[in-house]
């Protein structure tokens, strides 16, 4: 009897559950290019292409292998552009006896797996995904009865059962943590090396086409696409940052350079995540440069801390907490998204930097993401959902189980403190440290009022005193609330006048932009 196995547009990997017993000679693997997914927000152009690209060069490498693929176009006619109506076309064409499928990475995709049933009258059996160091279940069981979800307590844990950059038993070197040698701004003159991009290939290239076509009113430029969009690209990628962004990548993790969005970053999401490397092979590699003298452990740490902690504990969150986690507004923030968060139109340097390389390349690193633009959004009070929609779309990388959390988490506290012991709020002066941005600014980032005063000043203390009913007893932000209790009651009504003047000033991009 036939089993159709369905593979989504995220698990592209040749060991992905749903194929480890297939039989080549009976099953059918079932692909789906879907309407429904490409505009549940309006994802950035890159990030469609990159989709549609990895799963058409999957389904040939799948095809090479002898494994019978039903693939769905976007363009095909019939097509009904959801999942579910075409699982159901290909139960009417197939008669499956069964069908297969590997946990999604977003709830609202399992919701629409756990109808398929009874809509199609045929099993549906839904596989761990083991490309995961950690199951859902494995998180749930170490979140359970504790009061504090902290990363770095999950993230120890898992050291020490997955045995990465560990050594009889203690952590390599003798930390567990090497943070204190990170964080660095970018000394004036380095300059990032030139990272491996990939040209387009004639695949790729139709593709490219069809987007432009299909999804023209989308975010983001088409022409500087250069993700890897198979297996044998990112293993170059993955080659390519072990050598050239690895050794310096603790040192210079949180730095910022305007024009030059990469630094030493691995750029290696948007290939984990749609699973054309495997996390674990990611983090071996990183081990085997520092064993082998390569990298420094600093960098070789922090780097396997992203990927064994915050991207394991990250998808623990969002599968533990959903779908309630998604509602949460802990600190009552209503304001409409600014239109500049799609024109990058805006006289804030900073900014207009991160949202134009975004919309250029559809990428933006960790710092840029949560003290830039996730700041603003935070200080601002824009509303956690809108925010959260913004990043779902923006980014080549975003999917739901990660972006979700580290946006409504991490950026904008909308959890109350779930996952960061307190808001990353921050002023002008934090930007100002970790980058090249101010110098060149239209505002002077050592004013703290006035017309060229750095917006960001003055939405810090107006974020404060605001939220100071909400905030002022987390121990973690005693010190700017002592700052701010020796603040006569009109300084401090000036300064949230002048932030809600500044607000005032800002265009909302109209309601369900995303
Ligand atoms: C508001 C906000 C939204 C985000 N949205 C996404 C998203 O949609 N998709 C996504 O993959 N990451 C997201 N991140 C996390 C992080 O910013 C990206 O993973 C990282 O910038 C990707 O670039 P890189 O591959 O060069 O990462 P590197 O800096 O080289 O890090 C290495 C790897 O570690 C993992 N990683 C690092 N930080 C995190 C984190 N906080 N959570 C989960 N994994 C992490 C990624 O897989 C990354 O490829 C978001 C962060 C913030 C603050
Ligand atoms: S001065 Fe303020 S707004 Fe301008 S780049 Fe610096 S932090 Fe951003």
């Amino acid at each position: 009897m036939t089993t159709l196995r369905v593979i989504l547009g995220d698990q592209l990997s040749l060991d992905l559950a749903t194929l480890a017993d297939l039989d080549a000679a009976r099953d059918i693997a079932l692909m789906m290019e879907v309407q429904d997914e490409g505009t549940y927000v309006r994802h950035h152009k890159q990030k469609i292409v990159l989709v549609l690209s990895a799963m058409r060069h999957f389904a040939e490498q799948l095809r090479e292998r002898g494994v019978t693929v039903d693939y769905i176009r976007l363009d095909d006619p019939g097509n009904t552009g959801s999942f579910t109506g075409e699982v159901l076309r290909a139960v009417a064409r197939h008669r499956p006896a069964r069908i297969i499928v590997t946990e999604p990475g977003e709830w609202r995709v399992q919701q629409c797996i756990e109808t398929w049933t009874s809509l199609a009258g045929t099993p549906v059996e839904l596989r761990a995904d083991d490309r995961f160091f950690a199951s859902r279940g494995r998180f749930a069981a170490w979140a359970s009865g504790r009061r504090g979800w902290r990363m770095e307590h999950f993230y120890r844990e898992m050291r020490r059962e997955q045995g990465i950059l560990m050594d009889d038993g203690e952590p390599a070197g003798g930390e567990w943590n090497y943070d204190a040698a990170n964080r660095q701004p970018l000394p004036k003159h380095m300059t990032a090396p030139t990272r491996r991009r990939f040209v387009p290939d004639a695949l790729t290239r139709e593709v490219m086409t069809l987007v432009a076509r299909r999804f023209p009113d989308h975010f983001g430029d088409l022409e500087e696409f250069g993700w890897a969009v198979t297996r044998a690209d990112a293993l170059q990628a993955l080659d390519d940052f072990i050598v050239q962004g690895l050794p310096l990548f603790g040192d210079y993790q949180d730095a910022m350079k305007a024009d030059e969005p990469f630094l030493f970053h691995s750029l290696l999401s948007p290939a984990l995540n749609l699973g054309l490397l495997y996390p674990r092979e990611v983090c071996r590699a990183a081990e085997a440069a520092w064993r082998a003298g390569a990298a420094p452990l600093n960098a070789v740490e922090g780097f396997v801390r992203q990927i064994l902690g915050w991207r394991e504990y990250i998808r623990g969150v969002y599968w533990t907490l959903m779908p309630d986690y998604r509602d949460g507004n802990a600190l009552q923030a209503t304001r409409a998204l600014p239109t500049f968060y799609w024109t990058g139109e805006t006289a804030m340097r900073c900014l207009h930097q991160v949202i134009k390389d975004t919309s250029r390349h559809a990428y933006s690193h960790h710092i840029q993401r949560l003290m830039v633009t996730g700041n603003f959004a935070l200080l601002a009070g824009i509303a956690p959902r809108e925010i959260e929609r913004w990043y779902l779309a923006v980014y080549a990388d975003a999917y739901e189980w990660v972006e979700m959390p580290n946006t409504l988490g991490m950026a904008v506290f909308a959890d109350g403190g779930k996952m960061a012991s307190k808001p990353y709020a921050a002023s002008g002066a934090y930007i100002h440290r970790m980058s090249n941005f101010c110098p060149g600014c239209a505002y002077d980032v050592k004013l703290k009022t006035g017309p060229r005063a750095c917006p960001f000043n003055y939405l810090y203390w107006a974020f404060l005193i605001r939220q100071q009913p909400r905030l002022s007893a987390n121990p973690r932000m005693a010190m700017p609330y002592r700052t701010l209790a020796g603040w006569p009651r009109e300084r401090q009504l000036a300064v949230l006048a002048e932030a809600d003047a500044f607000l005032d000033t800002l265009a909302a991009s109209p309601a369900g932009d995303a």
